[in-house]
C-alpha cells in the first residue's frame, strides 16, 4: 500500500540475521526546516515531491518520525580506516528502510545525522548543515557526470546547534542509495566467525546486486569477480574525471559499485597523481594516483572474507581468488583507457593510445596545468586557451594526436560528439562549492547553492551559465578538506 507521500517500503534487511543491524527508535529534533529537496528524485522514487515537503514529510526528513512500512535499523560493519580494522557501524545514521519505485528498484532511504546508535561510539550521532550540503552537492554532480553514486534526497535543519570546533547548526541529510552493503559489512562478518551468517550476507549480497549469479556453480567466486569489475569501473571514472574520495576505508566500498561516503572529497585542479585535499591524511595514502591501488587494497580485504564459502580446500580457495584478485590492475587499466581513449575522441584502438595519454598528463603535470580545463580546451573551440597550449611539448604532442585522429574513419563531428560527452565542461570547483556553503550557512542565503547546483546538472555541454564556475581554484593557499563533521 502507498501512502499520500508515495512510501512504498520492504525493508529486506530486518530479515536478515539479527547480529546485522538495531532496531531504532528515531531520535526527534527540536525544530526541522527544509533547506533542500531533490524534486527529481523523488519523482523517480515515486514520491510526491508536494507532499514530501510538508509538515508530515518533513518530519519523516527530520527523523521525527517514522513513515508508513519504515523499519528504521542503524547497519553494523566493520573497516580498515587508513589500514587498521575497526568495528564501525551507522554511528550517525538510520536507515528507514527499502523503497520499491515503480520499476521495481529498492533503493534504501537514510538519514544521515539523524542521533546517536549503538554504534556511536564517543559520537553524538550529529552532523553539521555544511558537510550535509556539501554531499548533496557533490553527490549530485557525480550523478550528473554518469559516475555511479549514492544520491542526495533532501537536507532539513534541525533547528538545533551541535558542538564541533565551534557551534555549528545541526542538519539530517537523506540519501539514497541501491544498498549500503561495504567490504565493510562483509568484514564485519567474518570478524564474527560465523559462517553461516557470512553465507546469508553473499546470498543476500547477490540477490540485491548480481541476481544473475544466483544459480552460478561458483557464485562467491563470481560474486567477487563481479564486486571487482564495478569497483575497476567505478575508479576509472573516478580517474577521468579526477575525482578524489579521500577516505577510500573498507566501510566505504560499496557492494553495489556506487560511490559512498562524501567527507572529505573533492576535485583535483592541476593535473598531479599526488593531490591530497583531505587534512588526516598525512602520508598521501588517498591521494588520486593511488586510488586504483587502494581499489585494489581493499578488494584483497574482501576477497579474504569470502575464503571460508570458497570451499573446504583453503589452499585452493586462497589460489582462486588471487588469480582472481591478479585482474584487477589490467582490468582497471583497460576500463581507464577506453575512458581516456574516448576523451581524446579515438574510436579505434592503437597500441601507442596508452603512451599518447600518459604523455599529455605528463605534460600537464609539467605545467601544473588544470586537469578539466585542458580536456574542455581540447573539446571545445576556444579563443582563449588555457597557457599549456602555448607550449612546445604540448604543440608537438597536439601535432601527434592530430596525427592519430587522422587514422581513423570517423568524422569530425562524431570525434567532437565523442569527447563532448566524455570531458565535462563544468565540475564542482572547491572553491566554488566553499562559497556556495558559506552563503548558505553564514548568510542563510541559498542563491549561490541553488545556482551552483544548477550549473552541476549539465557538465556535457558547454553553456554560456557556466562562465563564473570553470576557473581552478585560487593557489594562494591550498585546499583541505575534513571528515566526519
Ligand atoms: P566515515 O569516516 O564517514 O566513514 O565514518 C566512520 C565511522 O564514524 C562511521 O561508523 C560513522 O558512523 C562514525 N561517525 C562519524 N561521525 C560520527 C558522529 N558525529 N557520531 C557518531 N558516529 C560518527
Ligand atoms: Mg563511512
Ligand atoms: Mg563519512
Amino acid at each position: 500500500e502507498t501512502t499520500k507521500i508515495g512510501w512504498q517500503f520492504d525493508n529486506s534487511y530486518t530479515r536478515l540475521p539479527e547480529s546485522f543491524f538495531s532496531k531504532m527508535n528515531v531520535n526527534p529534533v527540536r525544530a526541522p526546516e527544509l533547506i533542500i529537496v531533490n524534486e527529481e528524485l523523488a519523482g523517480s522514487l515515486g514520491l510526491d515531491p508536494e507532499a514530501l515537503q510538508s509538515e508530515e514529510g518533513i518530519a519523516v526528513l527530520a527523523g521525527n518520525e517514522v513513515p508508513e512500512g519504515g523499519e528504521p535499523i542503524a547497519q553494523a560493519y566493520a573497516g580498515h580506516q587508513f589500514g587498521n580494522f575497526t568495528m564501525l557501524g551507522d554511528g550517525r545514521a538510520i536507515l528507514l528502510g527499502e523503497q520499491i519505485t515503480s520499476t521495481g528498484d529498492r533503493m534504501d532511504i537514510q538519514l544521515k545525522g539523524a542521533g546517536r546508535t549503538p554504534y556511536s561510539r564517543g559520537g553524538d550521532g550529529r552532523a553539521a548543515l555544511g558537510p550535509m550540503l556539501r554531499e548533496y552537492i557533490i553527490s549530485e554532480a557525480m550523478h550528473a557526470l554518469g559516475i555511479p553514486t549514492t544520491r542526495s534526497l533532501a537536507v532539513v535543519y534541525t533547528g538545533e546547534t551541535i558542538q564541533r570546533e565551534s557551534a555549528r547548526p545541526g542538519a539530517i541529510l537523506t540519501r539514497v542509495a541501491s544498498s549500503h552493503l561495504r567490504v565493510g559489512t562483509f568484514q564485519y562478518a567474518r570478524g564474527r566467525d560465523d559462517i553461516e551468517n557470512l553465507r546469508v550476507l553473499a546470498d543476500y549480497a547477490i540477490d540485491r546486486h548480481y541476481p544473475e549469479l544466483k544459480d552460478k556453480d561458483e557464485k562467491y567466486l563470481e560474486l567477487f569477480r563481479a564486486v571487482m569489475k564495478r569497483q575497476a569501473a567505478l575508479i576509472a571514472k573516478w580517474q577521468l574525471v579526477g575525482f578524489i574520495h579521500g577516505v577510500m576505508n573498507t566501510d566505504n566500498m560499496a557492494i553495489s559499485g556506487e560511490t559512498i561516503d562524501y567527507g572529505p572529497c573533492a576535485f583535483m585542479d592541476a593535473y598531479d597523481p599526488a593531490t591530497v585535499f583531505s587534512s588526516i591524511d598525512v602520508q598521501g595514502r588517498y591521494a588520486y594516483g593511488n586510488q586504483p591501488m587502494i581499489g585494489g587494497w581493499n578488494l584483497a580485504r574482501f576477497a579474504e572474507t569470502l575464503l571460508p564459502l570458497l570451499g573446504d580446500d583453503q589452499d585452493k580457495a586462497i589460489a582462486r581468488i588471487q588469480e582472481e584478485l591478479s585482474t584487477y590492475i589490467k582490468l582497471y587499466e583497460t576500463n581507464w583507457l577506453e575512458g581516456m581513449r574516448a576523451k581524446l575522441g579515438l574510436f579505434t584502438k592503437e597500441a601507442e593510445d596508452e603512451v599518447l595519454a600518459d604523455d599529455l598528463l605528463a605534460i600537464m603535470q609539467d605545467q601544473g596545468a588544470d586537469f578539466t580545463n585542458t580536456f574542455r580546451a581540447l573539446t571545445y573551440e576556444e579563443a582563449d586557451k588555457p597557457d599549456i597550449f602555448g607550449t612546445t611539448a604540448f604543440k608537438e604532442w597536439q601535432a601527434r594526436w592530430h596525427d592519430r585522429l587522422k587514422r581513423q574513419e570517423e568524422s569530425e563531428e562524431a570525434v567532437s560528439e565523442l569527447m563532448r560527452n566524455s570531458n565535462p565542461a563544468v565540475i564542482p570547483r572547491n572553491h566554488k562549492v566553499e562559497e556556495a556553503l558559506a552563503a548558505a550557512v553564514e548568510q542563510g542565503d541559498f542563491g549561490p547553492l541553488d545556482k551552483l547546483l544548477t550549473v552541476l546538472e549539465d557538465p556535457y555541454n558547454r553553456t554560456p551559465k557556466q562562465a563564473d564556475y570553470i576557473a581552478p581554484a585560487p593557489t594562494d593557499k591550498p585546499y583541505q578538506t575534513y571528515c566526519g563533521t
